[in-house]
């Protein structure tokens, strides 16, 4: 096996996701769609089915010895989660994934507007005439959630735009946050584009303006070394599933003094001190934002997760992928009749390449790919406004993680430059 020059032994990592070892159509599987959910390894496995067959119970109430196991292990791995991420225990609210997060943030923020909170949430309310900045590289789950809040409070959504090469437009970025801008939401990796936006800049703006950041962490998360803390956003999304964790979990990362102002979203049990027929007080961040049975098994899946990710190394991981992202950009470039959408050179990118085949569509090379074995991703990845940016309805995307191998990269760049000649 051909692989990039890693600093970690990539047929040892292959090796432990049983997955890759199968074969599709009788190919031996080409996983290049970690961008839509990564693969799991054997440890990560193991973590859950562990807790399930040995300390499976409901956490935090039970007074028996399997309630208090199961909340240690639980609170465990919200440290090494938050650890990994650069936060403490206490910034990491646990969601079902990303989108959750990022309705939590929104829907907080029309509870503040309603005047639901503390006194302090009063500085999120929204008013007609606020703005509401996003970019126009969004997936829909940070888009989404923004117009609703819009449509709810009266504020207006304004937008980033990109530019042809797919890097964020910063010039314009400095001329649609103004002094009405209220909370800039924004992505830190485009799901399709790759390219890694500069956060410090567009923190910067905002945090002149005042307003709240929002940062879609779900594509840097897995594939970059990630501070939180240092990055100096308000608050970050980020989901299980696409670091090599577990399905139905994620988190939201806030900064303390943010988390405690902003008020409740989802309401119901493990969230209360007090409670009469009237009404309730609410405990402190994180379990404010954690109502009912939380997902257990998969926050110690997660955790087991982030130890591999840190024992393979995030710069180790993060320069791997880079190289890999470069060997599949220069290799679409050279195939005839192949568009790559956000084509900068230069920039800061995780594995991801996004193209469309001139007079090929998406689905069409898709199942093209499938049948040699090669699993990428079709359609508009949830971000039609960034596809509608480019003119299209669906592109093809290739997605890399830290098991994939140069081969893997050549052996859809073969079948992609197949495309053409059989479609004729
Ligand atoms: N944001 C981005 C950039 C994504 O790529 C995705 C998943 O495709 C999401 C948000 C939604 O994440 P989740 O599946 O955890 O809800």
């Amino acid at each position: 096996m051909s692989t990039t020059a890693t600093d970690f032994d990539l047929a040892a990592v292959r090796a432990d996701f049983p997955v890759l070892s199968q074969t599709v159509q009788d190919r031996p599987l080409v996983y290049l769609d970690s961008a839509a959910t990564s693969q799991k390894p054997q440890v990560v496995l193991d973590a859950e089915i562990d807790f399930l067959t040995r300390a499976n119970s409901a956490v935090h109430r039970g007074a028996h010895t399997l309630a208090g196991e199961a909340t240690l292990l639980f609170e465990d791995a919200r440290e090494s989660v938050a650890g990994f991420v650069g936060a403490r225990p206490e910034q990491l609210v646990w969601t079902s994934g990303a989108t959750a997060a990022l309705n939590l943030v929104a829907y907080s923020i029309g509870n503040a507007t309603l005047g639901r909170g503390a006194p302090e949430s009063a500085r999120f309310a929204l008013a007609p005439g606020d703005e509401i900045v996003t970019t126009e590289a969004e997936h829909h789950a940070d888009l989404i959630p923004w117009q609703e809040l819009a449509a709810r409070t009266g504020a207006t959504l304004r937008h980033i735009p990109i530019r042809d090469d797919g890097t964020l437009d910063l010039d314009a970025a400095a001329r649609v946050i103004t002094d009405r801008t209220r909370v800039v939401a924004f992505t830190h990796v485009s799901n399709v584009l790759g390219i890694v936006n500069p956060v410090a800049e567009l923190v910067a703006l905002a945090r002149e303006m005042g307003a709240l950041t929002v940062l879609d962490a779900c594509q840097s998360v897995p594939h970059l070394p990630f501070d939180f803390t240092a990055l100096g956003v308000d608050l970050a999304a980020f989901s299980g599933h696409k670091m090599l964790g577990p399905y139905g979990i994620g988190g939201l990362l806030g900064r303390p003094e943010v988390l405690d102002a902003l008020p409740p979203f989802l309401t119901g049990g493990s969230m209360v001190t007090t409670v009469t027929l009237d009404e309730a007080g609410f405990l402190p961040a994180p379990q404010k934002f954690e109502a009912g049975t939380q997902p257990v098994s998969q926050a110690i899946g997660l955790a087991a997760a982030t130890r591999y990710l840190s024992a393979l190394g995030m710069d180790a991981v993060a320069a791997h992928e880079r190289r890999l992202a470069e060997r599949m950009l220069s290799g679409l470039r050279g195939i005839d009749g192949v568009r790559v959408i956000g084509d900068a050179s230069g920039v800061d990118r995780v594995g991801i390449a996004s193209f469309e085949v001139a007079g090929v569509h998406a689905h069409d090379v898709g199942q093209f790919l499938d049948d040699r074995g090669v699993a990428v991703r079709v359609g508009h990845h949830c971000a039609k406004p960034l596809h509608a940016r480019f003119g299209l309805t669906a592109s093809v995307r290739a997605s890399a993680s830290v098991f994939t191998t140069n081969d893997d990269v050549d052996v859809f760049l073969d079948a992609v430059s197949g495309v053409r000649p059989f479609f004729g």
